[in-house]
């Protein structure tokens, strides 16, 4: 399809986003087709979504079978297939409870209102204030938007919601200046997705759990993008010894059908009492459903395993191309959560890998963004490095 032609059917759709001139028709697993046939090797993943690849078989057959029996009842009412994927959750990590919604931005949503109301119950009547940090991402809704520290996202929707306090990951001050009276809570996100694929250190996060646990601030972390197996473990906070007090998570936790999460621990879970939250499709039989198969799949299939060996090698190749190549600055990112900081504009790498048949996204305007999915073949993972190799070539308008 054309650019021209793309433009004119997109005409009645709201202008809210930037997007590139393809028109995708199909996905299978790592694939993806535009409405022409052309086939990508899809290195997006729906931005970190479909983590068991497009329409994967086993979330298909189950989908397949709730499709016949139930779509939606209220939450009203209990929902069998709801309690079984909380069950699955809080099982396979530190937490106790769930809070069903439909997307990371209700997600975070809720763990600000959680925040919130868990300050007043405990009488902590000064902590009015989240601590969130620069080049975060929270969401795009009001009060998401106004925890996202970033300029760019704040532009023409002031005034933004207020409670809350920005501060720099990885910065000394930050631990420094967060328990400062009016804390309720700190959210963030271990490694920062959109801002830039900016992971937490090791020694910094313990020392602000530590912190945050030793003046009963509750930590809570943003898992939407690193969530669902994409960094080689369920969840990213596993990897760094310490247990938050809350947790979100979506993108790839329905494999592409939208849910969200929001989990809390046993000590503070009762924040939350009938009448205080809800949602209408929040954990439907549907989304749930699409959750459950989601994370069997991951935890049965052997796939954290291969996500593990499978990044390594990227991560090792890409790190042997940038010791070469004077436009790569760094690899970044743990498991198949990889930023390539870059010299110049990423949107020249985005076009010529698309022209060359494989999608990657950027984090940011200079680091290339690759989320593969987490059962990409090791084929796959060596035609992306030979196409990556014929990109820098081009990009120089030389040959080696
Ligand atoms: C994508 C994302 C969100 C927002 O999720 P939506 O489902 O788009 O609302 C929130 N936090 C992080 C870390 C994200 O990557």
């Amino acid at each position: 399809m054309s650019e021209a032609m793309i433009q004119q059917t997109n005409h009645s759709v709201m202008h809210t986003y930037q997007r590139f001139p393809l028109s995708i028709a199909k996905g299978k697993g790592s694939y993806v087709w535009d409405q022409d046939g052309n086939k990508y090797l899809d290195y997006t993943s729906g931005i970190a979504t479909c983590n068991l690849g497009h329409v994967p078989d086993s979330v298909h057959q189950k989908l397949s079978n709730q499709l016949d029996n139930l779509w939606h009842c209220s939450n009203l009412y209990e929902i069998p297939t709801q309690n079984e994927l909380a069950a699955l959750l809080t099982e396979n990590s530190c937490f106790d409870r769930v809070f069903f919604c439909n997307s990371g931005a209700e997600a975070n949503e809720a763990a600000i209102k959680f925040a919130k109301k868990y300050a007043k119950d405990k009488g902590y009547t000064e902590r009015t204030e989240i601590v969130t940090f620069h080049q975060s991402f929270h969401g795009r809704t009001g009060s998401t938007m106004a925890a996202t520290a970033q300029e760019k996202i704040h532009q023409g929707f002031t005034p933004l919601t207020p409670g809350f306090r920005y501060l720099t990951l990885n910065e000394d001050k930050a631990l420094e200046s967060v328990n400062n009276g009016t804390t309720a809570a700190v959210l963030l996100e271990l490694i920062q997705g959109e801002g830039g694929i900016n992971a937490v250190e090791q020694v910094w996060i313990e020392k602000l759990s530590a912190i945050c646990k030793e003046a009963d601030i509750l930590l809570m972390v943003d898992e939407v993008q690193t969530g669902a197996g994409r960094t080689g473990t369920l969840f990213a906070y596993e990897q760094f010894g310490i247990e938050p007090d809350v947790m979100t998570s979506a993108k790839g936790l329905g494999s592409g059908f939208p849910i969200g999460a929001m989990l809390a621990k046993k000590e503070c879970a009762s924040t939350f009492s009938p009448g205080t939250h809800g949602s209408t499709f929040g954990g439907n039989p549907l989304a749930a459903t699409a959750g459950i198969a989601t994370i069997e799949t991951i935890l049965k299939q052997n796939i954290l395993e291969q996500v593990k060996v499978n990044s390594s090698w990227l991560q090792e190749q890409l790190e042997a191309l940038q010791a070469k190549e004077e436009v790569m600055v760094s690899v970044k990112g743990i498991g198949f959560l990889i930023g390539v900081e870059l010299k110049e504009e990423a949107n020249f790498f985005i076009k010529a890998f698309r022209e060359k048949g494989i999608l990657v996204l950027s984090a940011g305007s200079h680091v290339l963004r690759i989320l593969p999915p987490l059962t990409t073949t090791k084929a796959e993972l060596t035609q992306f490095i030979e196409v990556f190799k014929e990109v820098l070539v081009e990009m120089k308008g030389t040959t080696v």
